[in-house]
């Protein structure tokens, strides 16, 4: 490195780098048309992508955080190297002799290099991968034939083996010219009173990045008289392995994980590579720490779930009490994916590597296909602490699955939930929705702000003991999906006489904001609108006895309706009697799911009630409709 690299040499690596292929290796990228490519962008939180590339002049613009640039700024940026380093980099990968200029000066070195970092890994693999066929290693080359792994799967895998005396690899980097600082900052060697090789006498998994590189290992003890305790040992952290985003397999399953916009976590190495081998090609697994949001950040970036209806993430989790607390602290985070998220847990609690080696591969893809979505895996296991046969277990229950859900904060699927855990613990759809309506009101226990974009903090991988989720906050009342609520309540309060013969038969059901609900609530207490008379408006305020819903019964009796002129019967039955017919049409969509899941045959009874139920609330919709049509 004598000094600068030559200006038309930097030219000619940008020219040359393929940026889509570079940034591929970190975001999964979709034609964007007009020879451009978006995906989810790596430097900001996002759910849809507005992360921009254009390979044909070699840029990438993010239009969400304004971050872009060319080849060289996203690697700087993305991987935290200087700018002579990402050259270097693409020199390497694209085939460009660099030439330097004397008399420039070099850029400043700033601790060891990324790439001598990644090629000391590069040769530390080779190293133990060849000390996998010593002598030494036959207890190594046991383990892996016990678990249904042969010499190929070993290679494919780049498995090895770590000599067990203490600084076999150290000596053998030092030959090659790595200097003691990158070997201790990239974590093979450590500093005692003397250096010595990290992993000594271990089985080890070179674990690598989404583009191959190997940036660290995965060592498990395999022998009794190993004087570190713990069966797995892994790479610290380092400048280009962060435990909170390494997912080990994810250079082998990238790809599929893009294709077929699915992904398999598993708990360990030799689970990934069981299911690899079986057949199921997404799989990949945390190093050493539980699944956080970083792994979901960057799992989300490959299988780029823009799309509600596209992208699985499935778990494997064992059957107990750990799994079990492992898939509600997902459950809780699960607001990360946009994708539905799956547990799939084997018959006998087997995790993929024992299932593949008693029952064979087609028992580990059995066990993908046969996933479950997490909430309901979540919900039973809730659900089976309390004694369902006790009238007070269910109330238990309800209340503790209530609580679960109203944690969710996609809204379109707590109704889905709601129903759920109806038939779950067998109660009326109508208390499980209301529970769920009060536990999603009940004051948040912490009263933190929202989480903000960027760097949430990641709970420690320690922390899986269930805890109370905070209560979401309510849907804003102005959201158009109240505001025929609204516009009703308030043509109640102003107009009570004109509407009161409609709004008999109104209920609190009508009303699906719990807001709304608790004002209507109020005024049926204080005798409906027929009972309006001068002292009517104070009486409501007094009867209310949340102040939320005595603040917005004085909002709505105040603020003035959105027309000029004054309200008629035409347009009071526009409201009222369309409010019930959307109710009609909620009851219509949880009687048809429970018909459906009816068997007409073995429940002929329940199945003929649920049947005419359809049949009046079909034809009461109907005549709600017409009604609000103008129909008298
Ligand atoms: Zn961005």
């Amino acid at each position: 490195m004598a000094g600068r690299i030559r200006d038309d040499d930097i030219a000619e690596v940008r020219e040359k780098a393929r940026i889509d292929e570079v940034v591929s290796s970190y975001v999964t990228l979709r034609n964007a048309g007009g020879g451009s490519m978006k995906g989810l962008c790596p430097f900001h939180d996002e759910k849809s992508p507005s992360f921009h590339v254009t390979p044909s002049r070699g840029f990438y613009h993010c239009f969400g955080c304004q971050q872009g640039g060319d080849v060289f700024n996203f690697l700087m940026e993305i991987d935290g190297i200087g700018f002579t380093e990402a050259v270097e980099r693409m020199a390497e990968k694209y085939g460009v002799q660099l030439r330097r200029e004397d008399g420039g000066a070099p850029e400043a070195p700033r601790g060891p290099r990324r790439s001598q970092m990644i090629d000391a890994h590069k040769q530390a693999q080779a190293f133990y991968a060849d000390a996998l066929g010593s002598p030494d290693a036959v207890v190594a080359r046991q383990f892996l034939d016990g678990r249904g792994f042969d010499k190929d799967a070993a290679e494919t895998f780049g498995v090895g083996f770590a000599p067990r005396d203490g600084d076999a690899l150290f000596k053998h980097l030092r030959q090659k010219g790595f200097s003691e600082e990158e070997l201790v900052t990239g974590g093979l060697v450590a500093r005692g009173r003397s250096l010595y090789d990290r992993f000594r006498g271990r089985l080890v998994w070179p674990i690598r990045d989404a583009s191959g590189d190997v940036i660290g290992f995965g060592a498990r003890r395999i022998f009794d008289d190993d004087r570190i305790e713990a069966k797995y040992l892994n790479t610290p952290e380092s400048p280009i392995y962060k435990k909170s985003q390494v997912l080990y397999g994810i250079d082998l399953a990238r790809r599929e994980i893009a294709r077929s916009a699915k992904a398999v976590i598993v708990e360990g190495y030799t689970d990934v590579m069981a299911c690899h081998l079986a057949g199921v090609p997404t799989a990949v697994a945390t190093c050493g720490t539980a699944f956080g949001d970083d792994h979901a950040r960057v799992l989300r970036r490959f299988l780029n779930d823009h799309d509600e209806s596209r992208g699985e993430v499935i778990f494997t989790f064992d059957g107990d009490q750990a799994g079990q607390n492992a898939a509600m602290k997902v459950f809780r985070s699960d607001q990360n994916f946009a994708s539905q998220t799956y547990v799939a847990v084997a018959p006998d609690g087997l995790d993929p590597c024992d299932l593949r080696i008693q029952r064979g591969d087609e028992a580990v893809r059995e066990l993908v296909e046969n996933r479950r979505p997490l909430y309901r895996f979540a919900l039973e296991n809730v659900i089976a602490g309390f004694d369902l046969d006790r009238a007070d277990g269910r109330v238990d229950a309800l209340r503790q699955a209530a609580t679960m859900v109203s944690s969710v904060r996609d809204k379109s699927k707590v109704e889905a939930f709601s129903r759920e855990i109806a038939q779950m613990v067998g109660v009326d759809v109508d208390d499980a929705r209301r529970e769920v309506r009060r536990a999603a009101s009940r004051p948040a226990r912490s009263s933190g702000p929202v989480r903000q974009q960027g760097r949430p903090t990641t709970p420690p991988p320690s922390d899986l003991a269930p805890q109370q989720p905070p209560a979401p906050p309510l849907p804003n009342l102005r959201d158009p999906r109240f505001s025929i609520e609204r516009a009703t309540l308030k043509l109640v309060l102003h107009h009570p006489a004109l509407v009161a013969p409609a709004a008999r038969e109104l209920t609190p059901d009508d009303f699906t904001h719990p807001t709304y609900r608790g004002v209507w609530e109020t005024i049926a207490a204080s005798g409906g609108p027929a009972a309006a008379d001068a002292g009517w408006a104070g009486r409501l305020r007094d009867a209310a006895t949340d102040r939320t819903v005595s603040a917005v019964l004085t909002e709505l009796s105040v603020e003035p309706l959105m027309m000029s002129k004054e309200p008629d019967l035409p347009y009071v039955h526009a409201h009222v009697f369309k409010l019930m017919e959307l109710t009609a049409t909620r009851r219509l969509t949880e009687v048809k799911s429970r018909l459906q899941r009816t068997d007409p045959l073995e429940q002929a009874d329940d199945y003929n009630k649920f049947f005419a139920e359809l049949m009046t609330l079909e034809q009461r919709r109907r005549h709600l409709h017409e009604r609000a049509m103008g129909a008298p």
